[in-house]
């Protein structure tokens, strides 16, 4: 089903994610500079060069707790802009409906709907928690 989003919103939040993934992305770069490790110093000179897409991927074995929830946002933009490419962005993956504008202007790397949210976090909230 396709979204209900017009033209104009897609293309205002297209802009919202892009924005948000240049800012983490920059952050990412700067505390991976500040870490005075030579490996990660070295990463961050390839954040900056990386497309979108594949920054996620540079920084998996990347392990500083400091950079940690970034890497998550940007996973999470990084996804939301597949999405928006493929033509599924704003539908609810798992009961296929909308989600509404109203959520994704203020939520833009929202995949799911509101109620989908929660019982997916409900059903996840325990495997979620890493035991490393
Ligand atoms: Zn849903």
């Amino acid at each position: 089903m396709p979204s209900e989003l017009t033209e104009i919103q897609l293309s205002e939040l297209g802009k919202q994610l892009e924005m948000d993934f240049q800012r983490l992305r920059e952050e990412i770069r700067q505390e991976l500079l500040a870490s005075d490790n030579e490996q990660y110093i070295e990463v961050a000179g390839q954040v900056h060069d990386r497309e979108e897409e594949s920054v996620a991927d540079l920084l998996v074995d990347v392990n500083l707790a400091v950079i940690d929830k970034h890497i998550r946002a940007v996973e999470d933009t990084e996804a939301a802009l597949v999405r928006l490419k493929r033509g599924e962005y704003g539908t609810c993956p798992d009961c296929g409906g909308d989600i509404p504008y109203e959520r994704l202007k203020a939520y833009p790397v929202a995949k799911r709907c509101q109620q989908c949210q929660t019982r997916y976090e409900q059903t996840h909230a325990r495997s979620d928690h890493h035991t490393l």
